[in-house]
């Protein structure tokens, strides 16, 4: 069976235990399989992503006794190349250019009707007369997916959209995110547009991460539809909570895969410490 999964981790702040859990369950599934792991770089956002994570991860996922495929595919060395699903969908009309600034959107969140699970925003392009001054005016704006737009143009097919996780056969309810940013306006593209792109051109058939993504499979399954990319099976896997019963974050420090090591934890001692 072909089994190409990957751990894609943002180098943005140092790997906790809850990466080594993904890393983790990644490869070990990869290696059960008889399939391939990658690791790819998700640093589109430059403002955040620091050269020295990068170079820490590579360190932790060695020390942990991960092997993954070289070269490694680092997102901002491919910036071109996510231009081109955001022209396909510009070229559909399936994105338009939003002008609103964050506080704008939250606004428009806020004031909505109610009656909706989630709190998302919807919105629509501007008249063609509008959008042209604010061009001309060198306002800035990001490209967002039009939900009503999507729906229009799969037809039935929005309403039969499903992906496999562990749970079995999942309908995918994209609405549940409203319609999101694809493209910033500082780096044109964004981490859904690039993550679903690279997946496909990486050929992974397996998503394989925390359940804090498993929302985010909804709204990827019709990226894929939309650009016509292969869809591949999720598993979303529990996550590593800290001391307080909280999902890790970046800023707990103790749990770092770092702070562990200096503290004379081994590979093994995190591996039964996130449970494997
Ligand atoms: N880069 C994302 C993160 O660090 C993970 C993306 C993914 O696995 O799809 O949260």
């Amino acid at each position: 069976m072909n089994f190409v999964t990957r751990f894609a981790p943002s180098p943005t702040g140092c790997l906790h235990l809850g990466h080594a859990l993904s890393a983790l369950t990644a490869c070990d599934a990869a290696k059960s399989a008889g399939g391939r792991f990658l690791l790819r770089i998700e640093d589109i956002d430059q403002g955040r992503s620091r050269a020295e994570f990068e170079a820490a991860i590579l360190y932790d996922l060695a020390w942990l006794g991960l092997a993954w495929e070289v070269p490694v595919r680092r997102q901002s060395e491919h910036m071109a190349a996510y231009a081109e699903p955001l022209q396909s969908l510009i070229e559909r009309g399936l994105v338009y250019r939003c002008f609103r600034t964050r506080r704008e959107v939250a606004e428009a969140i806020a004031s909505a009707p109610h009656g909706q699970a989630e709190e998302v925003f919807t919105g629509e392009a501007l008249p063609a007369e509008e959008e042209a001054q604010r061009l001309a005016a060198g306002d800035t704006y990001a490209w967002r997916l039009s939900l009503k737009k999507a729906r229009a143009a799969l037809g039935p097919a929005y309403f039969a959209l499903v992906f496999e996780d562990e749970t079995g056969l999942v309908r995918a309810e994209p609405e549940r995110h409203g319609d999101v940013v694809l493209a910033r306006k500082d780096f044109g593209t964004s981490y859904h547009l690039a993550s679903v792109w690279d997946d496909a051109l990486q050929g992974v058939t397996h998503v394989i991460r925390g359940d804090d993504l498993r929302e985010a499979a909804h709204l990827h399954v019709l990226l894929q539809k939309l650009l016509s990319l292969p869809q591949p099976v999720y598993r979303h896997h529990r996550l590593v909570l800290g001391e307080d019963g909280k999902r890790l974050a970046k800023r707990d420090q103790s749990a770092t895969l770092r702070a562990l090591r200096e503290a004379g934890k081994m590979p093994a001692d995190v591996r039964a410490m996130v449970g494997l």
